[in-house]
C-alpha cells in the first residue's frame, strides 16, 4: 500500500475551466519590491515622533497639540492624510469611537481609533487589516500624567502600521487594506473592540487582522539577543464555536487548523520565501500565556486574527516608570527599539497584506469524503475570481502544509491512495496571476468566513460595562 498520494483526479464541476496565465503560486516580484521599500529610517522617524508626545495614555490630555493621546491621534490622522494626497486620495480616514468605563477607566472616556482604508479595486468588501495600538502606560495603569514613551509597546507596532500604509498605498490591490491605529489597549483592549464593532457595522468580510504589539526589541529579559525571529500567535479552536461545532471539530481532530492558525502558517511561508534574516515562529496559543491583545476582540467578533510580537521581550522596558534602580534601567524608551529589526517585521506584514489582498478569498465549506476507503475526496465551494485551487495535506503532527496538487476547472479533487485518517487536508485558491490565498481547512472550524458570537455583544455605540482588567 502506497503511503503518499500518487495521483489526483480532478472532477469537473465548474462550467468553464479558467485559464491560468502565469505559473501558479510562483515567484511574485511585487512582493520583493514592496519588502525592499520598507525603510528602517522611516520607522525610526515615526517612532521618535510618537515618543515626543510625552505620554499617549488613554486617559491623558486630548486638547493639547503637543502632549497626550489627542495630539498623537491627530498626528497619525495627518500622516494618513498626507499619504492619501500622495496617492490621489486612495486612503479614506475614519475615526470610529466609543465611550467606555471600567476598572482602568474610572470616568467615561472616549476611545477613538484612527483608520486609513484603501479600498480594493475589484473585491472591496473583502478586508485585510494591520493594527497596532498608539496608547501607552507606565507602572500605575491609571497614571496619565507621567512620561510614558511607549517606544516599543506599542510605538513599534504603530510605526509598522504607518510604514505599511506608506509602502502599500503606492499600489492598487483587488481587496481592501485597512491600516488601524488603536487606542485604549492598556486600559482593557477597548480600541480592539471599537475596530471589531466598526468592521461588523460596515459589513466587512475581514479575512485577517495582523495585530502588531511589541515588535521592535531584540534584547530579551534573560540576556539573549534575537533579531532573526518573530513570534506569530494564533488560536486553535475558534473563539465563538458552538458546542455542536466543537463536537464536529473534535470528531475530525481539527483543533490545529483554525483560520488564524493557517494565517500564521501563510506568514511563515511568505517570510521563508521572500525575506532574509527573519523567520516566523508559530505560537500555538492566542497570545502570550494568559495574556491578551487587541486581536482577541477581532476573534470575539469571529474574524481571523493573529498577534505579531518580537521573539525576545524585555519586561524591564514594558509598563515601567522611567528610572534606574540598582543599576538597571527601566522604561519603554527609544533606545530599546532596534529599527533594522522592526523593518524586517514590517516587511513580513507588508508582503502578507499584499499577498492576501492580491489573492482570491480562501475556499470555504470544505468537506472531506473517504472514510473506510483508500482515497480522499476534497470538496469546496467555488471562489469568485479563483483561476485554480491547490489541495494541501500534511502529516497530523506536522506544523506546516507539505504536499499539494493543483486543481483547475473544478471545485473538488480526489487524492488517490491518500487515506483520510492519516492526514490533515486544506485548500487554497489562486488568482490568474498566481497569487495564492492562505489554506482553509475543513468545515466551520477551518473556514475564513466570519463566525459571529453566539450571544451578540452590545450593539455598536453602546458602552460595555465589563472591565477587562488586563
Ligand atoms: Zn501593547
Amino acid at each position: 500500500m502506497k503511503r503518499i498520494a500518487l495521483g489526483l483526479t480532478a472532477v469537473l464541476v465548474l462550467a468553464a475551466p479558467a485559464k491560468a496565465q502565469a505559473p501558479l503560486g510562483g515567484e511574485q516580484p511585487l512582493l520583493r519590491d514592496l519588502a525592499a521599500d520598507v525603510s528602517a529610517d522611516r520607522l525610526r522617524a515615526t517612532d521618535t515622533r510618537l515618543v515626543a508626545f510625552g505620554t499617549r495614555h488613554t486617559l491623558s490630555d486630548t486638547t493639547s497639540d503637543t502632549r497626550g493621546i489627542g495630539a498623537a491621534r491627530r498626528w497619525v490622522a495627518s500622516e494618513f492624510t498626507a499619504l492619501s494626497h500622495a496617492c490621489g486620495g486612495c486612503l479614506e480616514i475614519q475615526t470610529p469611537a466609543q465611550t467606555f468605563t471600567g476598572q482602568r477607566v474610572p470616568t467615561p472616556t472616549v476611545v477613538m481609533d484612527v483608520l486609513a482604508i484603501q479600498r480594493g479595486t475589484t473585491d472591496p468588501g473583502r478586508v485585510v487589516v494591520i493594527s497596532g495600538h498608539v496608547d501607552t502606560r507606565v507602572s500605575d495603569p491609571l497614571d496619565a500624567k507621567s512620561t510614558a514613551p511607549g517606544a516599543d509597546d506599542d510605538g513599534s507596532g504603530t510605526s509598522a502600521v504607518l510604514e505599511a500604509a506608506r509602502v502599500l498605498s503606492r499600489h492598487k490591490f483587488p481587496a481592501t487594506i485597512v491600516y488601524a491605529v488603536l487606542s485604549g489597549e492598556e486600559q482593557g483592549l477597548f480600541g480592539g473592540k471599537v475596530l471589531a464593532d466598526y468592521a461588523v457595522a460596515q459589513g466587512w468580510q475581514v479575512e485577517a487582522d495582523l495585530n502588531n504589539d511589541i515588535v521592535g526589541n531584540i534584547h530579551g529579559i534573560g540576556g539573549e539577543i534575537d533579531n532573526t525571529h518573530v513570534r506569530v500567535f494564533s488560536e486553535g479552536a475558534r473563539t465563538n464555536e458552538t458546542p455542536e461545532q466543537a463536537r464536529a471539530r473534535q470528531g475530525a481532530g481539527q483543533e490545529l487548523d483554525s483560520p488564524s492558525r493557517n494565517l500564521a502558517r501563510y506568514m511563515q511561508t511568505l517570510g521563508d520565501r521572500y525575506l532574509t534574516g527573519l523567520q516566523v515562529r508559530l505560537m500555538y496559543r492566542p497570545d502570550r500565556f494568559r495574556r491578551g491583545g487587541d486581536q482577541m476582540e477581532m476573534l470575539k467578533q469571529g474574524f481571523p486574527a493573529v498577534r505579531v510580537t518580537e521573539a525576545a521581550e524585555n519586561y524591564d522596558r514594558q509598563h515601567q516608570d522611567i528610572r534606574v534602580e540598582h543599576g538597571v534601567s527601566y522604561g519603554d524608551v527609544l533606545d530599546g527599539v532596534d529599527f533594522p529589526y522592526l523593518a524586517k517585521v514590517t516587511r513580513l506584514n507588508v508582503i502578507t497584506l499584499a499577498a492576501l489582498a492580491s489573492a482570491p478569498a480562501p475556499p470555504s465549506q470544505i468537506d472531506l469524503q473517504g472514510a473506510v476507503s483508500p482515497d480522499t475526496t476534497v470538496k469546496w465551494r467555488p471562489v469568485p475570481g479563483a483561476a485554480a485551487y491547490r489541495v494541501w495535506w500534511r502529516d497530523t503532527t506536522e506544523p506546516q502544509w507539505r504536499y499539494s496538487r493543483l486543481v483547475t476547472g473544478a471545485a473538488e479533487g480526489k487524492l488517490a491512495g491518500v487515506n483520510i485518517d492519516d492526514w490533515f487536508f486544506g485548500v487554497s485558491s489562486l488568482s490568474a496571476d498566481g497569487f495564492e490565498s492562505p489554506v482553509a481547512a475543513l468545515g466551520v472550524s477551518g473556514s475564513f468566513d466570519r463566525l459571529p458570537p453566539i450571544a451578540p455583544p452590545a450593539p455598536y455605540g453602546i458602552p460595555p460595562t465589563t472591565p477587562k482588567g488586563r
